[in-house]
């Protein structure tokens, strides 16, 4: 299995299937077409059936159930695109054999490094075989380490049919990480009950909540006069936006949080005296407070409205998606299930709030309940990002061990 998936993985990061966010097309660049066409031949190489790819770039396939019994049809998902920002184009993974512990050269010329010093975590990879970057790109473990490790399961167990199991279907789809994956992701032909995003980090993840998420965008209008003679006329509109941000409680930043805290987050300011932008997001597990944290931007926004004028300040906030834990947890066996799986290989389970969201916050309620499982790798979205084969084979090992426990539990 190993071979198979360090094979798959490189042949997947060559491909540069960087996402753009100022792209309006779907799939947004066209090194996903490119990765998409050879995923859905190879698929029918392997011996899936049902392989479709639509106009969209969203590659589906089947694994047929070998088993009378009644059980449900369970997906698995990874995404083809890589972030945005940093370089996907020219990868050339690098592949460590029997990782010693010490510092590893990524780059001789450049003088870039891989060392334990900076990464504490690498301790934990003695003895692994890891593949890495050149060191001038970032690797693409997220996420073309969950398609490999669900094309190498779904090639075992075509290659095993004493394996029993239900239907399978699996799907790869385009740019999540500019938080579109979903947005033409068709649940429906999916036709899938529940399913798990391959796209968690370090062994063992498993992540069934995520933010609640919104984005608000604030604009104050000022009025410009010379500042010789601006006394009792001008209003400066950059003082207003910087009296907005002071309102805000200072520690409740990205900056001062962790775990289950939330956030309000200045993402960018820019303005002059005639107008000022601010763009933020808003973060939080609990809805309630969630819901609260936009209301007090409406009333920060209101008392200045009323200090300066009701024209002089317009607030807009659109939520972007939910913690998906609400969905989840009325089908909280799918995450034991995942979760006794890893147990059963030896793997600890290491359940951890996502701050962030996955195609699963969005998939979820689409209804198609998603948690999140562990793909393998660290360091994720730069040129320090690495992953260990070994591990790859333990997630192969999980999406197989999870099909069969549905397999075992149904009748
Ligand atoms: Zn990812």
């Amino acid at each position: 299995m190993k071979q198979e998936l360090i094979e798959r993985f490189i042949r997947y990061a060559k491909v540069n299937t960087q996402s753009d966010p100022e792209s309006d097309t779907c799939p947004s660049t066209q090194g996903q077409w490119e990765l998409a066409n050879m995923l859905v031949e190879e698929l029918k190489a392997i011996g899936m059936e049902e392989v479709t790819v639509d106009e969209n770039g969203y590659v589906m396939a089947t694994l047929p159930a070998n088993t009378d019994k009644n059980v449900p049809v369970i997906g698995f998902l990874a995404h083809i695109d890589t972030a945005p920002e940093f370089t996907g184009a020219n990868v050339n993974p690098q592949l460590i054999d029997s990782y010693d512990g010490g510092d590893i050269v990524l780059n001789k010329e450049q003088g870039i490094i891989l060392s334990p010093n900076d990464f504490p975590e690498l301790a934990h990879y003695k003895g692994h075989t890891l593949i890495t970057t050149d060191g001038t790109t970032l690797l693409g473990a997220d996420d073309k380490a969950g398609i490999a490790e669900i094309m190498t399961a779904m090639h075992y167990l075509i290659k095993h049919p004493d394996i029993k199991h239900g239907k399978v279907r699996v799907a790869f789809t385009p740019d999540e990480e500019i938080g579109r994956g979903p947005h033409k992701f068709d649940v429906a032909k999916f036709g899938a009950q529940f399913a798990y995003t391959v796209d968690g980090g370090p062994l063992g993840e498993l992540e069934y909540e995520s933010f609640n998420a919104a984005e608000a965008k604030i604009t104050f209008k000022g009025k410009n006069v010379h500042p010789g003679t601006a006394k009792g006329k001008m209003i400066n509109s950059i003082k207003i936006a910087m009296e907005f941000q002071q309102q805000l409680p200072a520690n409740e930043a990205p900056e001062h949080t962790e775990g289950y805290e939330g956030f309000y987050h200045l993402l960018s300011f820019q303005g002059n005296v005639e107008e000022t932008k601010l763009h933020y997001i808003i973060r939080d597990f609990d809805r309630e407070s969630f819901e609260a944290r936009k209301a007090n931007m409406k009333d920060i926004a209101a008392s200045l409205a009323q200090k300066y004028g009701t024209d002089r300040i317009t607030l807009e906030i659109n939520d972007q998606y939910y913690n998906m834990r609400e969905k989840i947890e009325p089908v909280r066996h799918i995450v034991d299930i995942a979760h006794e799986a890893m147990a059963n290989l030896g793997i600890e389970p290491k359940v951890k709030p996502i701050r962030g969201g996955t195609d699963g916050s969005q998939l979820s309620y689409m209804g198609l309940p998603t948690p999140n499982i562990f793909a393998g790798g660290e360091n994720f979205h730069g040129r320090y990002e690495y992953i260990s084969a070994d591990n790859m084979v333990k997630a192969a090992e999980v999406i197989v061990e999870i099909i069969k426990l549905f397999e075992q539990k149904s009748s």
